[in-house]
Parts: C-alpha cells; structure tokens; sequence
C-alpha cells in the first residue's frame, strides 16, 4: 500500500519542491525537462524525509545541462507529510476501510470522522500551486457547470468548487488571483489558425480597411517608402466589395508608387492576390503565361494580365517570394503567440503550416517558451512524410502535436471559386474550381485511403456545396475502405451546404470545423453571389447542431481576427458586418453564448482528439483558463464583442495579465 511510488505521486505533482542546501551549491536548482516538465527518476529511495534519487531516465544530450550533475538530489518531503508513521497509519486505514462491508465503513465514518477528515487533509492533500477565487466559473463541464473557485497544482486543475472548498487548497506559497467576480472560462482553442501568416500580418500593410481603391493605392505607397530596397510587401487582406464600385484592384493602381519594390498584396479570402509589374515579371508571368489548373491569370480585353491572380495562379509568385529566415520566423511566431495570449486563446490548431514553422515550435517548446498549444496539419501533398515516420493522429505532446492533413477542395465564395452544383449569379456559367488538389478526384482520394491507413487525420478544405458533397463521397469511402474506427474527420468551414448533405455529415460523424466570423462579412455579399435559397443553408450552424454534427469553432486568422470575442459575436447575433442586419442574416442559425463557448473549447478539443486532457475546466485537466473583462453570458449580444481579456492561463502559468500589460504599453509611452 504504502511505498514510494505513491509518494512519490504525490510529490510529483508539486511544482515547489524544496531544494536542498546540497542541490543548491551544486547550482541546478531543479530537476526539469526544458519544457518545464519535472524530471522523474527511474529509481529513488525513500529515508525518513527525504527521496534520495538514484537514477534518472536517460535523456537527450541537450537536456543533459538541466539536470543535476551528481544525480543525487535530494528533495525535502514537504510539510504537509509529517513522518512516514502517519502516513503509514493513514494507509492503513485507507486499506482496512476498502475492505470492510459497507455498514461497517459507515460505522467507522461516522465514528471516526474528525481523525478521518484530519488524515485525509494534513496528509493527501498538497497545497496548490495557483489559486483563482471569487470568479464566475463557467466549466463547460456538463456534471458541474458553475463554481466559484480553481486549484491549480503544477499545470493541471486539482479543484474546482466554493470560494471556501478551494480555500482548503491554498498553501503558504501558493499564488492567489482574486477574480473579482469576473467570468472565468476554458481557454479558447481555435481549430483553424494560419498561425505564421497571423503574425506576419501583425506587421505587415493593412489593407482591410481600404474604403476606396486611392486609399488601397496610398497605403501600398507609404509602405514602399519604408521598405528595404528587393523586400517584399505582402499581407494585406484588401477587400474591394468596400469600395464602391467593387472592381477588383489592377496593378496600374500601385505599379508608379513602387517601381522596385516586389508586391503581393492578398485579398482577405487569401484566394486572390494582386501582383504589381515588378512582381509579375520575376514570377515570369505574361500574356502568354497559360491559367494553371485550380488557378486563372486575370486578364483585360488585350488578354494582358492585370495582376490579380485567383487560387493556384498565386503559386506563380509565391515560389518567388524568398522564404523567411529563420529569425524571421522565430519572431513572427512570438509576435503571434504574444496576440494569442492576448486574446484569450490557449490553443490553436494551425492549418497547412510549412515544416519550418513546425521546427521553430518544436525550437521553443525545448526552450520552454511556447505560450500556446499548436496542432499542426501540414498539406496532404506532404502525406508521405509523415506516413513514413508512422506518426498517427494527435502524435506528440500537451504543448505541439502533428497527424493531420490540411487538404483543399475548392476556393472561397468571394472569390467565385467555391465550387457549386449551380453557376453563381451574373457570372455566367461560373460554378467555381475545384482545387489543384482535386485533378482529378482520384488522385485526392488516393491520398486520403492512404492518410486514412496510416491513422492520419483529415481536415479538408470544403465551402461550395458541390464540393462539400465530394468530400462526403471520399470520406465514405475511407470507411468503406477500412472500416468504422474514431477518425474525426473534418470539413473546414463546411459553408454552403446541399440539403442532402446534413444527414450524412452525421452519420460519417464528420467535424464541422466553422469560423462564424465569416458568415458576418461574407453575410454583405452572399445573397448576390448564390442567392436566397443557397444562402439560408449558408453556415447553418444550427442545422448542423440538429442533426447531431459536432461543431468545432475558429477564425482562420489571418483571414478574420483571432479575438475569440469577435466570434462569439458574430455566432450569437448573426449581425453583418456592414449593419444592414442588425436582427442577424438568417437569425434561425443564431447560436446561443454557452453553445459558442462550448463548440469553441470542447468542441475545438475534440476536433483535435484532446477532448479528455483540455475544453473544459474540470478537475485533472490541463489549467488552461481565461478571465474576461465582462459576462458575456449575461451581458446584451451587441457588447459581447467589446469584451476584452484580463487574464490567460496555460498550464498554470499566467501568460498574459491585462495590468501588466497596460503598465508595460504606458512605459514605452
Ligand atoms: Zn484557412
């Protein structure tokens, strides 16, 4: 009953071992791995109060320097363990009480409580690590949806309960946040992120809010004076149905204000992008250049092209636009986990990352430093590297995962690329492309049987409601192929849907992955592309919520912003962007904020085959938490998107705390 091994358990699971005079002359103030976890030693022994440890696991030549040199630390047993005879006693009776009949238990409870009640709290229960008391906890835990307070121990949740329950918890070195009565929630996990491309838009030109093609072209042009002579401007996000009328750019606009400098600046959808003539001539593209397959070269009445360039055409440029560096990429990505914390997000699943991107998470995980969890889905092209190494779905740690795939269908609406059964309208015959990736469909269902087969997990890119519908197709033949199993396959964004496709969406159990900010800004334009009847099952998240299909929430950031606030707003009021549908553009569709709020935490975890280690703030779970500025259960919809982030906690670890923050910007004032 009683050895070291369960001592150890409970050690384990303190994060403030006290260090010995021993360990820190020695000058390694604690055994841990880089990423913060402790290190467990395969072999220890246990005198009167101390662990003498013996052996450590074996570990990588670079986590060697963390660990003690002598391999002999002693760590002191904490306070609350008094002396190995109590505990013994304790276990003694933990032991006797299992095996007795069920009255004789109740007799001794009842008879011996107070001791009962004394061994259980001064001997099993250490002293948290964090504790966050008097807030409004919404658990998104269906057995306990409200507390008032949390116990952190190390970087997990251990309590939640009363303000006076989770006092029982509190330690003399425990941290304590007074929540003030402020609504606290899981973090949000946002299912589908362009993690890198976030954050270089972060610094990049911000074209969003161009309301006139001038005001498009003076912004290229400030720009350009700042910019390094042969560096690119790129980002943008410009989204010409604000401009009136909506003509999409040409090259003519910016080709004076930047007669050296390469530019690539990209419609908000990122499926269009409008090259200047520096950067069509290195990418080599004239009049003679053909249209890719799944891509077309905007063309004027000579046939010369324009500049804007739709879907696979951009693959012109982009193979020209030199890659970042290294650093480059290094600082983006704290530039965007930086923004993450900010906002509240604890976990982003980043779709179609390149492998460097992955190499610098997996950089700073070692380093301890990442402030966000990342499951990456690089693009199914790349399906035989990761089949290769064997790795399944979910493979890695509670800080970086890969085994997805990130496919792609077709393209946006905006764009006229969604592929659809009927044409758009006044756009001719135009029903939309389908992707690259799918000439011809066959080739797009190899790839996934062999995904499939190899345990990978599939997320595709899907919005037109014929493509959606192929998609269906391929997914049932995954399941013909290789039978019924808990794949979790995803459609991302799953926006214009047939009919006929709700049913089987539930029955192949397949993950609508939504970003409800979308339906807010493409809610403008929608109707005039693909009209009524196609739009009022256009991100029909409660149809999809009726017919028992699991939503899991996002933005597709850069695309639309990362403020989960944002997207809550738009789920619950429907209301476009541009205000002329201030009772929500098809209302029916509205989401309730505890069913946003659920989609967008357990919902994004189970998207991600983590629904039992994060989503909800439940006892064991990762302490992944997010105190707001505002109740947004409670407050009118119209404010919800006002509300802002006091304070993020992954893993126990404050990561971002609105007061320091203010401090901070008022001292670089
Ligand atoms: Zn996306």
């Amino acid at each position: 009953m009683l050895n070291a091994r369960h001592l150890f358990s409970q050690l384990r699971v303190r994060s403030s071992f006290e260090k010995t005079a021993k360990a820190q002359n020695s000058g390694n103030p604690e055994a841990k791995y880089p990423d913060n976890r402790p290190v467990v030693p395969n072999k220890w022994s246990l005198e009167r109060d101390r662990i003498f440890v013996l052996e450590y696991p074996p570990v990588r030549s670079r986590d060697q320097a963390r660990l003690p040199s002598d391999g002999g630390q002693l760590w002191n047993l904490s306070v609350e363990w008094k002396s190995r005879s109590v505990v013994a006693l304790f276990c003694r009776l933990e032991e006797f009480l299992m095996k007795s009949k069920a009255w004789t238990v109740v007799l001794f409870l009842v008879a011996g409580s107070p001791l009962f009640t004394h061994f259980c709290c001064a001997q099993s229960k250490p002293a948290a690590d964090l504790i966050i008391t008097n807030a409004k906890v919404w658990t998104v835990d269906k057995s306990k949806p409200n507390a008032q307070a949390v116990a952190v121990l190390g970087d997990r949740i251990v309590a939640v309960g009363s303000n006076a329950e989770i006092d029982a918890w509190r330690g003399l070195h425990s941290q304590v946040i007074d929540a003030r009565g402020k609504l606290l929630l899981p973090g949000f996990n946002d299912s589908h992120v362009h993690f890198v491309s976030g954050g270089i838009q972060l610094d990049s030109v911000d074209l969003k809010n161009a309301s006139s093609p001038q005001e498009f072209a003076r912004l290229i042009g400030e720009r350009a004076k700042l910019t390094p002579k042969n560096e690119w401007i790129v980002g943008g996000n410009w989204d010409e149905t604000k401009w009136n009328p909506p003509n999409i750019p040409v090259k003519e606009l910016i080709d004076s204000l930047t007669p050296s400098t390469p530019v690539f600046v990209t419609r908000y959808d990122g499926h269009m992008g409008l090259a200047n003539t520096v950067a069509l001539r290195l990418a080599g593209i004239t009049a003679k250049t053909l249209d890719p397959r799944g891509g077309s070269i905007v063309r004027d009445a000579q046939g010369n092209p324009t500049g804007a360039l739709k879907d696979a055409a951009t693959d012109f440029v982009y193979k020209v636009i030199p890659p970042l560096t290294y650093e480059q990429r290094v600082k983006v990505i704290k530039r965007a986990m930086a923004h993450a914390a900010s906002v509240g997000v604890t976990s982003v699943q980043h779709m179609g990352p390149d492998y460097e991107d992955i190499a610098v998470y997996a950089e700073l995980l070692q380093r301890g430093e990442l402030t966000v969890r990342i499951y990456a889905a690089p693009l199914i092209p790349q399906i035989d590297d990761q089949a290769k190494i064997g790795v399944r779905h979910a493979f890695g740690g509670p800080y970086l995962r890969i085994g997805a795939l990130k496919a792609f269908a077709d393209g946006s609406l905006g764009s006229g690329t969604a592929y659809f059964y009927e044409p758009f309208l006044q756009q001719g015959e135009n029903r939309g492309l389908l992707s690259d990736e799918m000439q011809p469909v066959s080739l797009m269902r190899d790839r996934m049987i062999k995904a499939d087969a190899a345990g990978l997990q599939l997320c595709t890119h899907a919005i037109g409601d014929n493509a959606i519908s192929i998609i269906l197709d391929l997914y049932s033949d995954l399941v013909k192929a290789h039978g019924e199993t808990d794949r979790r396959l995803r459609i991302e964004h799953a926006q214009h849907m047939a009919g006929k496709d709700f049913d089987r969406f539930a029955q192949l159990h397949v993950i609508a992955s939504v970003q409800p900010y979308h339906a807010i800004d493409d809610g403008r334009f929608a109707e005039a592309h693909i009209g009524r009847d196609r739009a009022s099952r256009t991100y029909a998240f409660r149809t999809f919520l009726n017919h028992g299909v699991r939503l899991a929430l996002g933005t597709d950031w850069e695309v639309a912003p990362l403020d989960p606030m944002q997207t809550v707003y738009a789920a619950v009021t429907r209301a476009t962007l541009d205000g002329k549908n201030p009772g929500g553009w098809f209302p029916e569709q509205k989401l309730t904020v505890p069913e946003t709020v659920e989609a967008y935490t357990m919902g994004s975890a189970y998207a991600e085959f983590q629904e039992k280690e994060k989503g909800s703030i439940t006892p064991g779970k990762l302490a992944d938490m997010v105190l707001l500025s505002d109740d947004i259960l409670s407050i009118a919809p119209e404010k919800i998107r006002d509300t802002s982030v006091l304070r993020t906690i992954l893993g126990g670890r404050l990561v971002f705390d609105s007061a320091a923050a203010a401090t901070k910007s008022a001292l670089v004032r």
